[in-house]
């Protein structure tokens, strides 16, 4: 679907069904809204071509609500401005809604039991790509082989739901590994030339 076609169409039948995700999501009564703060839903416009999926909320993510606004959310910023994409124009979102206790890495229960409200969104979204960030998305998402490790997968395109998908490192990753910045570089990059093509 184009994205002024689904431009014009978002406004009232997606928005409705956003939040009617974002509901039954609310309505799952997860244990971990005990110890968050804040959901964190998907966030950005609808008519997306990109959708990018981290792990879990962190710190800054549960006491505003919003995906990738701490630390992590600014080298994804940085690196998203590098490659002439804003912010604005992407659709991001995380494999759990609620921060884990402490920031420890998701369950695979966890991730099992939220990827159907993760597929939902990328339903409506209907992004031209998507871009896992993480071995949390990426394990949940791709069926690989748990000892596959991140730069087995770089620069590989995998399909979610129809749509090819692409991964790389965390930014959280890239903020030890500094260095590693630029495989993230390349694989927008790579995005950008290949919704630039369809
Ligand atoms: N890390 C993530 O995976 N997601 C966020 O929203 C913030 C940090």
């Amino acid at each position: 679907m184009s994205s002024l076609l689904k431009k014009l169409m978002v406004p009232d039948m997606c928005t409705a069904q956003l939040k009617e995700i974002n509901t039954e999501i609310i309505n799952l009564r997860h244990p971990l809204e005990k110890t968050a703060q804040n959901p964190v839903f998907g966030d950005g416009p609808l008519y997306s071509n990109l959708l990018i999926c981290g792990e879990a909320p962190g710190l800054e993510e549960d006491k505003t609500g919003k995906p990738f606004v701490g630390m992590a959310g600014h080298i994804l910023n940085n690196a998203l401005f590098c490659a002439q994409l804003s912010r604005k124009e992407v659709f991001i979102t995380n494999i759990l809604p609620w921060r884990p206790p402490l920031n420890r890495p998701p369950t695979k229960e966890e991730t099992e039991l939220f990827a159907p409200y993760l597929y939902k969104y990328i339903d409506i979204v209907s992004p031209k790509i998507i871009l896992l960030l993480g071995l949390t998305p990426a394990r949940a998402l791709l069926k690989i082989s748990n000892n596959l490790s991140m730069s087995k997968l770089l620069y590989k395109i995998y399909s979610v739901r129809n749509i090819p998908t692409i991964c790389c490192y965390h930014p959280s990753y890239l903020q030890r590994i500094p260095i590693f910045k630029q495989y993230l570089w390349n694989t927008l990059r790579i995005i950008v030339k290949y919704v630039e093509l369809v």
